[in-house]
């Protein structure tokens, strides 16, 4: 049975269905009984653990927003609150499934034809195949539009694919990638699914990473990759239809914001009740109660701003602006949360034993993949002013 969050303070969760509900607690026992005992010496490693990827399948949280994959009818608020209940116990699970299911899942929903998705969306959902998306290069994140220099030649009923991404998650162990190239001739964004096994790919695991030490990053090179047409997306025509998939993303990017909000907060209680400084606990203390407040304010705007960003998109009415504006703001409080509640654990909130440091490294890629919380508050600008400060 599904028991509210006590950091869901106004209770955002009673409007789920008991479907919903019981899904969630489905997902929170594994996430306690199967990711929490392993996070830590993973963490260390800088290792995934891939030995968790078939019980995270089991859960269904790939592919829930497609008909083709999903295993109930569900709401997209649902979708936010599994992001949201995964980032509270490890940042690197969430993002492992932020890119199976948001990222790559999401491309081929948004973007695939109807063969596509049905090829492609039952085997992202059971992990059969584990995906990847390249669009970030080493010389464009931000400007991924413009500056994107990975070309995509047609060659017959092949496309040739030459070019360099950074930073693609999931890449050293995926079994393809998503790889959005500048097609030659008309010179718009395509997306392709590449086999990572094609001869001329190449993906180098990115090491010493102080934030989301568990997700496999990885440069990748493309030298003559050659895939057929059959594996070009075809609804992309132009990157306009890659940020349609990265409006849905946003989102989730934003709960998962408050997931870590929410874990950080709780290791922050956890450790401020029990332990005692001038005759007692650190949470009686004014200024404590203070920081703890403030995060729970930030916890609970944040679920409110998000429930509704994600109502928009079951309602039809989500533009890019809508979760630019959900990302932009909830990892920009989750900063300030992970900084408060690491600080009131004292010296113990520096050692990753108390969960809280995790939390407060790990806030850090949330805050930059995904576009920056700069980037996406010039989309908001854009639509504010009418007049785009990036392009
Ligand atoms: P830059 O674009 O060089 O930006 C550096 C700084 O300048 C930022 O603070 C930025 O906000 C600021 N800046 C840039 N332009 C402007 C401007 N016009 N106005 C104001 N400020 C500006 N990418 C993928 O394709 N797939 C993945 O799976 C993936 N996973 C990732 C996982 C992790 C852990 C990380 C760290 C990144 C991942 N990325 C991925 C890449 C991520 O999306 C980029 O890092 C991000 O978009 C920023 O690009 P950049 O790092 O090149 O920074």
């Amino acid at each position: 049975t599904f028991t509210p969050l006590t950091s869901d303070f106004y209770g955002f969760a009673a409007d789920l269905s008991e479907a919903e509900q019981a899904s969630l607690a489905e997902i929170r026992a594994f996430m306690d009984d199967e990711v929490r005992p392993v996070i830590d010496e993973h963490w260390h490693a800088d290792a995934f653990p891939m030995q968790l990827i078939p019980g995270i399948a089991a859960l269904g949280v790939v592919g829930p927003g497609w008909a083709e994959s999903a295993r109930f009818e569900n709401s997209a608020v649902y979708r936010g609150w599994v992001a949201l209940e995964m980032s509270r116990i490890d940042a690197s699970v969430s993002t492992f499934v932020g890119v199976q299911n948001g990222l790559v899942a999401g491309s081929i929903g948004v973007c695939g034809s109807a063969e596509q998705r049905a090829e492609w969306l039952p085997r992202l959902a059971d992990c059969s195949v584990v995906g990847a998306f390249g669009l970030t290069e080493p010389l464009s994140g931000s400007d991924a539009a413009q500056g994107l220099r990975t070309t995509a030649r047609r060659d017959g009923d092949e496309w040739v694919i030459d070019g360099a991404k950074r930073w693609i998650g999931n890449a050293t162990h995926a079994d393809v990638v998503v790889v959005w190239a500048k097609d030659t001739e008309d010179g718009q964004v395509k997306g392709f699914i590449v086999p990572t096994d094609s001869p001329g790919f190449t993906a180098t695991k990115i090491e010493r990473k102080i934030s989301l030490r568990m997700v496999q990053n990885a440069d990748i090179v493309l030298d003559g990759v050659r895939v057929p047409e059959s594996m070009r997306l075809q609804g992309a025509a132009s990157f306009r239809d890659t940020a349609r998939v990265l409006r849905l993303t946003r989102a989730e990017v934003a709960w998962s914001a408050v997931g870590v909000m929410i874990g950080a907060y709780e290791a922050a209680v956890r450790y401020t009740t029990e332990r005692e400084q001038f005759g007692k606990p650190l949470a009686g203390h004014q200024l404590v109660q203070d920081l703890l407040a403030k995060s729970l304010g930030h916890i609970t705007a944040s679920i409110a701003l998000c429930v509704q960003v994600s109502r928009m998109l079951d309602e039809g009415r989500q533009e890019d602006a809508h979760s630019a504006l959900a990302k932009a703001y909830a990892t920009t409080r989750m900063r300030e949360v992970v900084s408060w509640c690491r600080e009131v654990c004292g010296g113990n909130g520096i050692v990753t034993d108390y969960d809280v440091a995790r939390f407060f490294a790990d806030a850090e890629a949330l805050y930059t993949y995904e576009g920056t919380a700069q980037m996406n508050a010039l989309i908001v600008g854009r639509a504010i002013s009418g007049t785009s400060a990036f392009a």
